[in-house]
């Protein structure tokens, strides 16, 4: 049986909203709202949904990297936080656990420093962890870079000097110098062109196996998703509302929501019959979202009880859930 590698319960990542004359709390922004999953050690599991519906707020609160409003996170035998027992892991003990868990951001342009060399980026990490100092360090990041596909002679280049598919080599090369057994990929190809997406996946797959490496995988882009990710779970406005192997979503689509998104996706057969749902209007705000269930406002479903009562979590197939009243009908 394949072990958990990360378990997160009842996580929340409030963001609070200040005003009037004394700067006072008047609200919050509901960025992720009592979500609760795990991921299986050597998984990729997929985090799909709208921009700003708390994706990537959930993968940084993970790794403690913003501070979480409720719910706590295990990481192998290691808790991280766990709030209700007001317990948050020691400062020294999360910065050895950062060897474990590193993550890939989005933009590859803004995430390396420009005043330092590609051998300095991919080596800090080394430096940090006292694993390398020197020499060692330059031969050790001039190894990465070629496992990344790139020059070890880069190692004295610029970030500028450049492409935005090199630069997202590099920064994978940065999270993979200290040997990491999780690594959350926040839209790791989002800002590359698309004839260099797919080298890049090729790349992290590639990596993955070499490793053996889990990823947590957040993107907007359902085929990438259904191409790289074993799990997944769609996000509307910081909750989950469908969770299952990628092939059973994307064979079986339940939530309403997954409906819409994956009608958007484009066929590769051109003769394919393509009914596109719209979704009308737009996102309702996370410092304001809708009674019962969130989505009622856009979803061409909605019953009375949808705008009173959230619906709960329902398995309608074998590792299949659904946050949905018409799965209830
Ligand atoms: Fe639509 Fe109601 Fe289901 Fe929400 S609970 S997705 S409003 S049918």
């Amino acid at each position: 049986m394949t072990v958990n590698i990360l378990e997160v319960k009842n996580l929340k990542k409030y963001f609070p909203i200040v005003g009037g004359v004394f700067s006072k709390k008047i609200g919050d922004v509901k960025a992720v709202d009592d979500i609760s999953f795990s991921i299986k050690k050597g998984e990729t599991y997929g985090l799909v949904g709208e921009s700003g519906c708390g994706k990537s707020t959930t993968g940084r609160t993970i790794l403690n990297l913003t501070r979480p409003t409720a719910g706590s996170v295990k990481f192998e035998d290691e808790v991280i936080f766990d709030i209700e027992n007001k317990f948050n892991i020691e400062k020294t003990k999360m910065n050895s656990l950062r060897r474990d868990m590193q993550i890939i951001f989005q933009d590859p342009y803004a995430c390396l420093d420009p005043r330092m060399n590609i051998g300095s980026i991919v080596s800090e990490g080394l430096k940090k962890h006292k694993i390398a100092k020197g020499k060692k360090a330059m031969n050790m990041a001039k190894e990465l870079l070629e496992l990344c596909g790139l020059r070890g002679t880069y190692i004295n280049k610029y970030p500028h000097e450049f492409s935005g598919g090199q630069r997202q080599r590099i920064g994978i090369a940065r999270s993979l110098a200290l040997k990491p057994k999780f690594i959350v990929c926040d839209e790791p190809i989002a800002a590359l062109d698309v004839s260099i997406q797919a080298q890049v996946l090729t790349l992290m797959q590639e990596l993955k196996e070499q490793f053996g490496l889990t990823y947590l995988f957040i993107s907007h882009d359902l085929s990438v998703i259904k191409y790289f990710c074993d799990r997944m779970a769609v996000m509307y406005l910081g909750s989950f509302v469908e969770v299952a192997e990628s092939e059973k979503i994307f064979s079986n689509p339940v939530h309403p929501y997954t409906k819409a998104l994956l009608s958007a996706v484009p066929k590769s057969d051109p003769t394919a019959k393509k009914d596109r749902i719209i979704l009308e209007g737009d996102v309702p705000s996370p410092a304001n979202p809708p009674k019962g269930c969130k989505f009622h406002t856009r979803c061409s479903y909605v019953m009375n009880i949808c705008k009173k009562v959230s619906p709960e979590t329902r398995e309608v197939e074998t590792g299949h859930f659904v946050n949905c009243h018409l799965v209830d009908r």
